[in-house]
């Protein structure tokens, strides 16, 4: 299997080939297809398995297929949620990377650095943003962030998400959304707490197991 298989641009195919990957990992041959065919997804994945490439390169693609004129103002349009600052700073450099030779801006918000660099940030226009659920709440709160032109939402490690406690935040940032969206959910385990998360807000997910 090639990533030219997977379907995906010549943007993606060209930033793919910049990192030097020559061959999708499994979980990205299970999830790209199935994500580019506008799916929800619960995927159980290992930190380590490629799945970062697994969700941001469909994502991105299916962004850059909208009409450019539509989207010229830079809302918010993907989010990733992450546990961690060190997680979604990862998170937000792959999607730099992939993302390199498409019009798209994205940026990280997490807790426990100032935040008005990322209010800045914020006020340019971003498309697609990851975050910690604190502070994305924070934002929000503060009307910074505006969550109401969502058409990707993504959890990622939501496992470790909600060992950390996060459960309410997550609950509180779904009701921001639009019911309209795309979803995907990473996680290591397969607890009965995030089976019954993954019901209340998966359309029809399709299982991508690795
Ligand atoms: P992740 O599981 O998303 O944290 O990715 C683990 C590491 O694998 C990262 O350093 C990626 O750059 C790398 N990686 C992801 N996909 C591929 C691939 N198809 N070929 C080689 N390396 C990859």
């Amino acid at each position: 299997m090639t990533f030219e298989q997977l379907g995906l641009s010549a943007e993606l195919l060209r930033a793919v080939a910049n990192e030097g990957y020559t061959t999708p990992t499994p979980v990205q041959e299970k999830s790209i297809p199935v994500v580019l065919q506008g799916h929800d997804i619960l995927a159980g994945a290992q930190t380590g398995t490629g799945k970062t490439a697994g969700f941001t390169l469909p994502m991105l693609q299916l962004m850059q297929k909208v009409h450019p004129e539509r989207h010229k103002r830079h809302v918010i349009r993907a989010l990733v949620l992450t546990p961690t600052r060190e997680l979604a700073a990862q998170v937000g450099e792959s999607i730099a990377t992939y993302g390199r030779h498409l019009p798209l801006k994205s940026t990280v918000v997490f807790g426990g650095v100032g935040v008005n660099p990322q209010i800045e940030k914020l006020k340019r226009g971003v498309d697609i943003l990851v975050a910690t659920p604190g502070r994305l709440l924070d934002l929000v709160g503060q009307g910074k962030a505006d969550l109401g032109h969502v058409e990707f939402f993504v959890l990622d490690e939501a496992d470790r998400m909600l060992d950390m406690g996060f459960i309410h935040d997550i609950r509180k940032v779904l009701k921001l959304l639009p019911k309209q969206r795309q979803n995907l959910l990473f996680s290591a385990t397969f607890s009965d707490e995030i089976k019954q998360l993954a019901n209340g807000f998966l359309r029809s997910p399709v299982y991508v197991e690795v």
